[in-house]
């Protein structure tokens, strides 16, 4: 017998909502017209896309719906920011961003720094995932051409202040642009009053498809689209809209919006629980990420002396999906950068085990990880050559609150 699958890893992927599936089949069928089009079959659609966009502008509290950009999703328009920051101002070649990034952001700071010489400043943590204020400040001049910082990370769900973050920037006269592609949905934004110049955002975060994103391109901000095509999106993103992942977006956006402060509430007492419930039933481990500014729904804890994937195979064989690292460097056996780039213990780093939790989950889903979560880390540890009790080398990295 099979147990119920749990599924705690929704800052990989979300399971798309009804709701959101159900808007969108019209317009693989009936309503399948090209938005550009002139006749009926493309003014319908248009309308569909028009409403898609002002859902999306209200959940980011953005001033206008022509802010907002639809892309393939979180990538494309990560890419879409700092490529066309580059292009709009060639006195300006630099870039200011965090080593704990998405590879979205990473891998392409590491190729432009090796095929035209980009100047990337990669602004370190400290041990809870925080940006070092100082040395962002003293990387931004009048070379920076764009600043980006994400919102919240992904592993560890550690929230930067970008507000403030983007006032520095636009004091150094650089551009700001967040990854808020794990924030959007989970914690109130209102764009409108902050000096934020480009958010990205992806669907399937928040229980929207796959495929679909958007960029927030404030007014006024010169853009250039990444793609080379037709003028779709004003310009600012080249090639046939992807209509039915748009509505599903504008639909999650709602769905997003409408729930927001009970979702949150809702996550973050289940995820608090399952925290409690682990560090009391559970020896040397210990939660990474800022306990003063976390994503209401992730946790991530650092078992010592295990391997994460080894609890993930183990966690799998009882129903329950959770990840080590992220899903996009797994596979390797390396701890993951943002691990590393926090520093924390070796010992521990393999061990670190990320729960994201969704507004889908329940009471039950946490207990069935408390009950099974114990034994499965007690056998590995059993094996482990590197276990004996008492002996971390964590020190100081001890939990600051239970
Ligand atoms: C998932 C994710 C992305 C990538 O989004 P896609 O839509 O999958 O391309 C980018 N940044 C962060 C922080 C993410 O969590």
């Amino acid at each position: 017998m099979s147990p119920r699958p749990i599924y705690l890893d929704n800052n990989a992927t979300t399971r798309v909502d009804p709701r959101v599936v159900e808007t969108m089949l019209p317009y693989f069928t009936e309503q399948f017209g090209n938005p550009s089009s002139m006749h009926a079959f493309g003014a319908k659609v248009g309308g569909a896309v028009r409403e898609a966009r002002e859902r999306v502008q209200a959940l980011l509290g953005a001033q206008h719906d022509h802010e907002i950009v639809f892309t393939s999703g979180g990538t494309e328009s990560d890419n879409a920011a700092l490529l066309a920051a580059l292009d709009m101002n060639p006195a300006r070649d630099e870039i200011v961003t965090s080593a704990v990034e998405h590879p979205a952001i990473l891998s392409l700071c590491e190729h432009l720094t090796k095929t035209r010489g980009t100047q990337v400043h990669m602004i370190g943590v400290d041990r809870q995932g925080r940006l070092d204020i100082d040395a962002y400040k003293k990387a931004l001049s009048d070379k920076t051409a764009i600043a980006s910082i994400m919102w919240a990370n992904n592993e560890t769900g550690t929230i930067n202040p970008v507000i403030d973050l983007a006032e520095l920037a636009k004091g150094a006269g650089a551009l700001f642009h967040t990854d808020a592609v794990q924030a959007v949905g989970k914690v109130p934004i209102d764009l409108k009053w902050t000096p934020i110049d480009m958010l990205s955002l992806s669907g399937h975060k928040l229980h929207g498809p796959k495929g679909i994103g958007a960029l927030y391109v404030k007014r006024g901000v010169r853009f250039k689209s990444l793609m080379k095509g037709g003028h779709q999106e004003r310009g600012r993103r080249a090639g046939t809209e992807n209509v039915p992942g748009i509505v599903g977006l504008g639909t999650a956006a709602k769905l997003a919006l409408d729930t927001l402060a009970e979702d949150t509430a809702r996550m973050s007492r289940l995820r608090d629980r399952l925290e409690k419930g682990l560090l009391q039933r559970i020896g040397s481990c210990f939660v990474t990420g800022d306990p003063m500014s976390r994503l209401p729904n992730t946790c991530n804890i650092a078992f010592e002396f295990i391997e994460g994937e080894a609890i993930l195979l183990l966690l799998n064989r009882e129903g329950i999906a959770a990840s080590s690292g992220s899903a996009c460097t797994s596979g390797s056996l390396e701890p993951s950068h943002v691990m590393r780039a926090m520093r924390v213990p070796q010992t521990a780093a393999h061990g670190a085990t990320r729960f994201s939790f969704s507004r889908e989950n329940t009471e039950e889903d946490v207990d069935h990880v408390l009950a099974v979560l114990p034994g499965i880390v007690e056998k590995l540890r059993e094996l482990s050559p590197f276990w004996s009790k008492g002996k971390g080398d964590a020190g100081s990295f001890q939990p600051t609150y239970a």
